[in-house]
């Protein structure tokens, strides 16, 4: 079993009809960046740059973070690197005292680019090491907890100024940044088509848009599955923001746990997606999953998966349209 998924390393993830789906990964430290690389992954979907942050007490420094971005670009060998901005605030806990301590509702709270937006000279600080280490291979800017046109807006004026910066000083820098926004939260899922002017590429974070979409905490075991990506609304909702993207040409991701199922990857293509962005862990089962998929077979079901009434309607389509494995 182990053996025939490892064969897979070098294979495609192409589905039967010949599409290929891109696979991304998402990573947290050195050593996903390396098995990334090993599992043929297109690139890194999500860098996880709290990581750097949540490991210390002291704030990152300029050179720390480029040093940490740099290096991921580097182990990805001219593969897209995508950097996400901080990322810290309710459930992700800070020692460096950046995050409030006792806020009465985490999540709702100063988290994600929200923070970095709050701290002076934080982003500013982060965008620049990003800029840096762009000198070094293709790398995009991903920003967090996106609610609506203004942030993003704003995000993009920081970049372009962090850039101008950093080239003036003479570092070099890559001509192209890309800069995108995660679809977490569901206002900026609902008013995209105002702003995704300001995308260059998006990416869904389906673990923090079911959370706040079904108003279920994603860490709380007491809700059982009323905390689940199996829900009408969250599908019409990714139905939606697959097609505003595809309209206005702009790439876009599925990067939460849904995308590291393999037993979702029919969903997710029915639904339109052709990027997904993963743990290494799951890589090659979803690239297994992908190349037992007849895509244009899966999009002429989405309107029956749309129409499914709840979870179990849901459930139903899945284990229709699922393949049996070889
Ligand atoms: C998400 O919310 O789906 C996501 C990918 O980000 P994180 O899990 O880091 O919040
Ligand atoms: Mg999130």
């Amino acid at each position: 079993e182990r053996k025939q998924l490892n064969r897979l390393r070098r294979e495609p993830s192409r589905t039967l009809d010949g599409t290929d789906i891109k696979l991304w990964a998402n990573a947290e430290s050195r050593e996903d960046v390396a098995e990334a690389h090993a599992l043929g992954a297109a690139g890194v979907g999500l860098y996880r740059t709290e990581f750097l942050f949540m490991g210390s007490r002291e704030i990152p420094d300029e050179d720390t973070q480029f040093r940490a971005y740099r290096d991921a670009v580097l182990g990805m060998t001219g593969r897209t690197v995508t950097i996400r901005t901080l990322d810290l605030g309710a459930d992700k806990a800070d020692k460096t005292g950046l995050a409030l301590r006792d806020e009465p509702n985490p999540a709702l709270g100063l988290r994600g680019v929200r923070l970095s937006l709050a701290r002076d000279g934080l982003l500013h600080t982060q965008l620049r090491a990003i800029a840096r280490a762009s000198g070094y291979g293709p790398v995009r800017v991903l920003v967090p907890m996106i609610s609506g046109a203004e942030e993003m807006r704003t995000v993009r004026a920081m970049l372009r100024t962090a850039l101008a910066e950093v080239r003036r000083e003479g570092h070099e820098v890559a001509a192209q940044l890309p800069l995108g926004a995660m679809i977490e939260v569901p206002s900026a899922a609902l008013s995209l088509s105002g702003f995704i002017g300001a995308c260059d590429f998006l990416s869904i974070g389906t673990n923090d848009l079911v959370q706040y979409l079904l108003a279920a905490d994603r860490n709380n075991e007491a809700l059982g599955e009323l905390y689940t990506p199996l829900h009408p609304a969250l599908l019409r909702l990714l139905r939606d923001v697959v097609r505003i993207a595809q309209r206005r040409g702009r790439p876009v991701a599925v990067c939460g746990e849904i995308a590291g199922d393999a037993a979702f990857v029919p969903l997710l293509l029915a639904l339109g997606l052709t990027e997904l962005s993963l743990h290494p862990a799951t890589l090659l089962e979803v690239r297994r999953a992908i190349r037992s998929c007849d895509l244009s077979g899966l999009r002429n079901e989405a309107r029956a998966l749309l129409r499914a009434r709840d979870r179990a309607g849901i459930e139903r389509w899945l284990s229709a349209n699922t393949q049996a494995m070889p």
